[in-house]
């Protein structure tokens, strides 16, 4: 072949290649005016997932390439954490701007949104907004009431295996995202503003990934994270083959995280340590948000909803918990320094303890608890050290400020619906560790004075620790710490 043949040859070649990949290509699609020029909104919800275990928040291992994007291309919020360690009251909190005092639900399946509650998805819909949910988990079935505002509220999980005995009734990744692709493929014929709300439950226990990068991550936690992340990816890929992803306000976060046996508790729900309250923040929008931000400030659950009112032009929201950042975000004004509030009622409400209320404010958080507990977050992150004692100026401070931060919140507070337990949900609950059975709690409430106190003792816990060994003993009905001799 001489060297005009090879060129013939080449050029045939590439025109040939050229073909394949046309042929190859997606259908094409077919791209709708919009009809609005208000941006769509995605948020998007990760159950379970700490902020430390996502690849742009620092974790080397992580497999978050659709989170870490998100980031890379807007803003993550470096310092952010969720209400309660718990998924009904934290999503509730996500989706009114509301501290769970003041919308009321405190725990999952004994309470429902109450109807005066005005949701994001309510404010949304007046300005011609269609509204959609996606959830994964019975825990945010309907009967909860974030319905409120939602065109559609897809719960339907009936349809999915049946759960392990007693587990928690949910839907994995690919299956919702593979919902949301559908529906997409309907309103891309319209093309009105819409505001989508995305639950995915998977970093949730029981850990059973469906993701193939399992091996590529170190615990089937990660990989749970993971297989979300996916469902994400896909709903980002497809809103940019409709060209639409530049003018979405892409969102995502996650109602709390996991403890990892951090505090002597193995998921979440008790305490109210950083390991279940960090959660992700982050948030892309070229139009108002530059690339690449890191806000550097406290920012909360309850902040959520008023950023993104401000994001689209909409109008304030009124007696609310959280501000808008996005004068902070843009650097049009320094972060504010606000107090985040933290509570876990399910020691209460579930096996008959002490309530836990705390706040993190100027580089402390204070745990008001039968023993308060006092920690320096910035020279001991893991919150080992309680320095309550050494401390008590701080710590009086921060009950007082807890204090008005909890006045502040109940003077705007609407009542929730207290739900009486039906069977199964009872069930799945203290399969989960929420829940003590009724006729045994009382007397957990006696024993775990005694063993768990030896527990502690020998292994150097925290006193709150004895919750975490409460909700351990529902599980396991044999205490796990062998009896002095
Ligand atoms: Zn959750």
């Amino acid at each position: 072949m001489d060297s005009r043949q090879r060129s013939i040859f080449y050029r045939f070649g590439a025109l040939l290649w050229l073909g394949v990949l046309a042929a190859c290509r997606a259908a094409p699609v077919s791209v709708a005016p919009v009809t609005s020029t208000l941006p769509n909104i995605l948020l998007v919800t990760f159950d379970t997932t700490r902020a430390d275990r996502i690849g742009c928040y620092g974790f080397p291992l992580a497999r978050t390439p659709a989170v870490d994007r998100l980031a890379r291309e807007g803003v993550r919020f470096a310092d952010h954490v969720t209400v309660a360690p718990i998924t009904l009251p934290a999503h509730a909190s996500i989706l009114t701007g509301l501290n769970p005092p003041a919308h009321g639900v405190r725990d999952n399946g004994a309470y429902a949104l109450g109807d005066e509650v005005i949701t994001l998805a309510e404010r949304l819909k007046p300005l011609g907004y269609e509204t959609h949910a996606f959830v994964s988990a019975a825990v945010l079935d309907r009967r909860y009431n974030l319905t409120q505002g939602f065109d559609t509220y897809d719960d339907e999980l009936w349809a999915e295996d049946d759960p392990a005995l007693f587990m928690i009734r949910d839907r994995p990744a690919p299956r919702t995202a593979s919902r949301v692709l559908t529906w997409l493929e309907t309103w891309s014929a319209k093309r009105r503003p819409f505001f989508t709300w995305v639950h995915f439950f998977d970093p949730h226990q029981p850990y059973q990934p469906h993701t193939r990068q399992g091996y590529l991550v170190p615990t089937p936690y990660d990989a749970e994270i993971a297989s979300a992340d996916e469902g994400l990816a896909s709903i980002l890929a497809r809103l940019e083959q409709l060209q639409v992803l530049d003018n979405t306000v892409a969102v995502m976060t996650a109602d709390h995280g996991e403890s990892l046996d951090e505090h002597g508790e193995k998921t979440h729900g008790l305490f109210v340590y950083d390991a279940t309250m960090r959660v992700p923040w982050v948030m892309r929008f070229p139009p108002q948000i530059p690339q690449g931000v890191v806000y550097q400030g406290p920012s909360r659950a309850v902040d959520l909803m008023p950023t993104l009112l401000a994001l689209v032009g909409a109008p304030e929201a009124p007696a609310i918990d959280g501000v808008s950042l996005l004068a902070s975000i843009r650097g049009e004004s320094k972060w504010p320094a606000l107090p985040q509030y933290h509570e876990s009622l399910l020691a209460e409400t579930g096996f008959g303890m002490a309530p836990l209320f705390a706040m993190r404010e100027k580089g402390f958080k204070y745990i008001r608890a039968p023993r308060p507990e006092l920690y320096d977050l910035a020279a001991d992150p893991k919150e080992t050290a309680n320095i309550v004692a050494a401390l008590p100026d701080v710590a009086a401070t921060m009950s007082r400020d807890l204090d008005a931060l909890l006045a502040s919140s109940e003077a705007h507070a609407k009542p929730a619906s207290v739900q009486v337990l039906d069977g199964e949900t009872a069930e799945m609950l203290q399969a989960l560790g929420y829940l003590a059975p009724a006729a045994t709690r009382a007397a957990m409430t006696q024993k775990t004075a005694s063993p768990s106190t030896t527990c502690l003792r020998r292994h150097g816990m925290p006193a709150s620790a004895a919750t975490g060994r409460a909700q351990w003993i529902v599980r396991k009905p044999r205490w796990r710490c062998r009896p002095t001799t």
